[in-house]
């Protein structure tokens, strides 16, 4: 699939960006495009090599920095919240999919789904949000901040997705409240949930199915446009919701699933 026509160049100019879970998938493609948005992109995650070539990828001169980070390590977080500048915009899009009904989640399960998906974004959240705050009362301007979500399982049930739907109904939640709590301080905050998208992770799903053509197959066909999504139908919407073309979108879990949710 090609990509769709390049966002906006003005779309992010002058903003600082941080994005988790950047190293690859729907994060690192959507470092890429904030970057040829015009932002400034702190790309972080645990995997260096990924940063690393994500950097190699973005070429000479883009205003990308790159930074080791555990988003379930409250000291990482805290201590990477004091170095970096204030931010316009935080993408959290670290997360997890746990495989199986309740009856497959032990409490060790539970807990790491609920530590990676949900509670990463309080520790971003109140390591980011006081600088987010300061900068846009300090400028006059705004704070845009995303949260990954998902169309599976918080918006429509799906089989064997019982901590993964758990934690991204938590994260539409989480958006809801920190909207409502600072929107007259400038600060936007909305939930992204994009339908199946083709990215590592995925593949590793299909992979690790009992027969994988028939489980790619499955992804396939609860997709009513007939094919997985691919990052670049995902990271334009990234760029729009952590721009001031959204200003007016604030507390919204905003679907991107090929049909899904007809
Ligand atoms: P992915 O799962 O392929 O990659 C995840 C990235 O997260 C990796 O680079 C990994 O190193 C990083 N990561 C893992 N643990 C981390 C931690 N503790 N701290 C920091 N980074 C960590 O990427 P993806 O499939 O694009 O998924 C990204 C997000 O999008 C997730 O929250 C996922 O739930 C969500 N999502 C994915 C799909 C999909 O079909 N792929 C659909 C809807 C939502």
């Amino acid at each position: 699939m090609e990509p769709l026509t390049s966002p906006q160049p003005t779309g992010l100019t002058g903003k600082t960006i941080l994005i988790t879970a950047a190293a690859q998938g729907i994060g690192r493609a959507s470092a890429l495009a904030c970057l040829t948005a015009g932002a400034e992109v702190i790309a972080t995650d645990i995997q260096v090599e990924g940063l690393e070539s994500l950097m190699s990828e973005a070429g000479p001169g883009a205003r990308l920095r790159i930074a080791r980070l555990d988003v379930r390590d409250t000291a990482a977080v805290n201590a990477l919240a004091a170095e970096l500048p204030q931010l316009h915009g935080l993408f959290n899009c670290a997360g997890f999919v746990h495989n199986g009904t309740v009856l497959d989640c032990d409490e060790d399960a539970w807990d790491f789904s609920m530590d990676l998906n949900v509670k990463s974004m309080l520790r971003m959240l109140r390591a980011f949000l006081p600088g987010m705050l300061a900068l846009a009362e300090r400028e006059g301007s705004s704070a845009s901040v995303l949260n990954m979500a998902s169309m599976a399982s918080s918006i429509k049930g799906f089989p064997n997705r019982f901590a993964y739907c758990t934690t991204k109904a938590a994260v539409i939640g989480l958006t809801k409240s920190v909207a409502a709590d600072f929107v007259k301080q400038g600060l936007r905050c909305n939930a992204l949930c994009p339908g199946t998208v083709d990215t590592p992770s995925l593949r590793g799903r299909i992979a690790a199915a009992a027969d994988p053509v028939q489980a790619e197959k499955d992804f396939i066909a609860r997709q009513p446009m007939g094919r997985l999504a691919t990052v670049d139908d995902i990271a334009p919407l990234v760029v729009f919701l952590l721009s001031d073309v959204s200003r007016f979108i604030t507390g919204q879990a905003v679907s991107v699933d090929g049909g899904v949710t007809i």
